[in-house]
């Protein structure tokens, strides 16, 4: 469906534009707003040529925007067998229902087994159905994989294969390897083929391509994307030239590793599909390994508080890129990662480099208060992912009771005047959906929930902040891109905790209807 000019109208039109914040109708032409409320109807009205969209009541916002996301590796997801909550037999069967009986030479991939569903993964059972076909399945964290026979040989793994950085061969009581690695993705072999895979033309088309499908259905219609490698850029050029982008992507670089950097930014992009984005660093790990920096120490972990980079490693790694008037995005979970920042960033300032607005926090899932408003003076962006909310106990372990409340502190930054946005940095968390990550950030018990029209604010307008490009989409207005979602509720005036129930009717990019509902129920 390409329609030049529309008509929507009939709908409850969420602009998260102050100057007219709710109107019920919308005009567009060429991919551009062009009118709204009783000026679109007018224009309508002039005797132009156009179709009419009937919503029936129903809501349009500016298109979700996602602030953080791996969209390769959210394909990758997309196109495995899930075997979440399955025992032995039935992932057999998962796995023979998705790939058939035998797959010569090819292998046969799934994510998301874990031991709660199946205790004694062996290589065995996967032996018994693919004896000469490599099968590798991850863990659900991601951080143990079971292979089959066939597959360790690939990699040269037997009794004898020695640890590795973090990692290690589960055997037997007779020596002999039971198929599960630790920390697979450390270990040299495998981590090479992982590169070799994630650089094939061939797995990034297919991995884009089913990404794009799963956005679209949530009503995505942006995303930042960490991107990193050339051939990843490579394969979006290609979609979007044979006009498959259904989606806004800005793309980032990788800055832990110069000449990789220096590639990608060497690229060409183009500002209204795949634009450049940040240059992406990491100043400290995560919770769950007990990696992220905090300024005080685990809670479960009697003088363990993480590690990072102190502010003036930051400061050293990302003057460069700042004062070639690039903008930085520095991964940092903890509070002590978070401060590190805001020392770099005020180093930075006083040496005359522009930080306000170039320089963002990614994740910052622990603030200390009285960083709050040093982050708002010097105008760091904070870039969080509430899709962190999933499981609100699991951080009280390793936080403690009172830091597991403080975390996360949306109401805290958007009180005090800070530029927050929402994402999803998927897969790296669970939830990709928009709808179901502002469910948790306003259906939380915390202190720090937030309303629904906040969440709403974070994940359209202020990330197209964020990237910069709030000139040109983030809100309905006259002149911007017509990038929508239509949704089957007002999520801003419904019961908070019906919004998870809230669907997505429409998805428009430029002005394009890209995903429909009704067409989809086969799916
Ligand atoms: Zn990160
Ligand atoms: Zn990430």
């Amino acid at each position: 469906m390409n329609m030049d000019e529309t008509l929507y109208t009939n709908a409850t039109v969420l602009t998260m534009d102050a100057e007219n914040p709710r109107v019920s109708s919308v005009y567009v032409a060429d991919g551009k707003v062009v009118a709204i409320g009783e000026d679109a109807s007018r224009h309508a009205a002039g005797g132009r040529k156009h179709e009419v969209l009937d919503l029936h009541g129903a809501t349009l916002i500016p298109g979700f925007h996602d602030n953080h996301i791996h969209v390769v590796h959210m394909g990758d997801q997309e196109n495995r067998v899930r075997l979440v909550g399955l025992d032995t037999p039935e992932i057999i069967a998962a796995l023979r229902e998705f790939y058939g009986d035998q797959r010569p030479n090819e292998w046969v991939y799934g994510s998301m087994w874990d031991y709660t569903s199946c205790p004694h993964p062996h290589r065995r059972f996967l032996d018994e159905a693919y004896p000469d076909t490599p099968v590798l399945l991850t863990q659900f964290s991601g951080h143990a994989a079971w292979l089959n026979s066939r597959a360790l040989e690939f990699f040269r793994i037997d009794r004898t294969t020695p640890d590795w950085p973090g990692g290690t061969v589960v055997k037997d009581p007779d020596g002999e390897p039971t198929g599960v690695l630790r920390e697979p993705a450390a270990h040299p072999r495998i981590r090479k083929f992982y590169f070799k895979r994630l650089t094939d033309p061939r797995f990034n088309t297919t991995a884009l391509r089913a990404a794009l499908a799963a956005l679209r259905a949530a009503g995505v219609t942006s995303v930042q994307d960490n991107t990193w490698l050339p051939q990843t850029l490579a394969a979006i050029r290609r979609m979007h030239a044979a006009g498959e982008l259904t989606c806004r992507l800005s793309c980032w670089s990788y800055g832990e590793s110069f000449v990789m950097n220096e590639l990608f930014r060497m690229k060409k992009f183009n500002s209204e599909w795949y634009r450049r984005g940040p240059v992406k660093f990491f100043a400290d790990g995560a919770f769950s390994s007990r990696s992220a920096w905090l300024i005080e120490p685990y809670a479960d972990e009697n003088g363990n508080s993480g590690s990072g980079k102190s502010a003036t490693q930051i400061a050293k790694k990302i003057k460069p890129h700042l004062r070639l008037g690039r903008s930085c995005a520095i991964h940092a979970i903890g509070d002590r990662a978070v401060r590190e920042i805001c020392d770099a960033a005020e180093m930075l300032t006083q040496k005359g480099i522009r930080v306000r607005r170039s320089v963002r926090v990614e994740h910052a899932q622990l603030i200390s208060p009285s960083d709050i408003a040093r982050i708002r003076d010097l105008g760091l962006l904070i870039s969080a992912q509430p899709a962190a909310l999933t499981d609100p106990d699991k951080d009280i372990g390793l936080l403690g009771t009172e830091r597991a409340r403080s975390a996360y502190p949306y109401r805290s930054l958007i009180d005090a005047g800070v530029r927050l946005s929402f994402g999803s940095d998927y897969p790296g968390e669970r939830v990709y959906k928009p709808i179901e990550i502002i469910h948790m950030a306003v259906n939380r018990t915390s202190p720090e929930r937030i309303t629904a029209d906040e969440a709403l604010r974070c994940y359209t307008i202020e990330s197209a902040y964020a990237e910069g490009t709030d000139e040109i989409k983030g809100s309905i207005t006259p002149g911007k891109v017509a990038d929508f979602t239509v949704l089957s509720h007002d999520i801003t005036s419904i019961d908070p905790a019906k919004i998870r129930d809230t669907e997505v009717l429409y998805t428009v990019v430029g002005g394009k209807v890209v995903y429909a509902r009704e067409l989809n129920v086969t799916r």
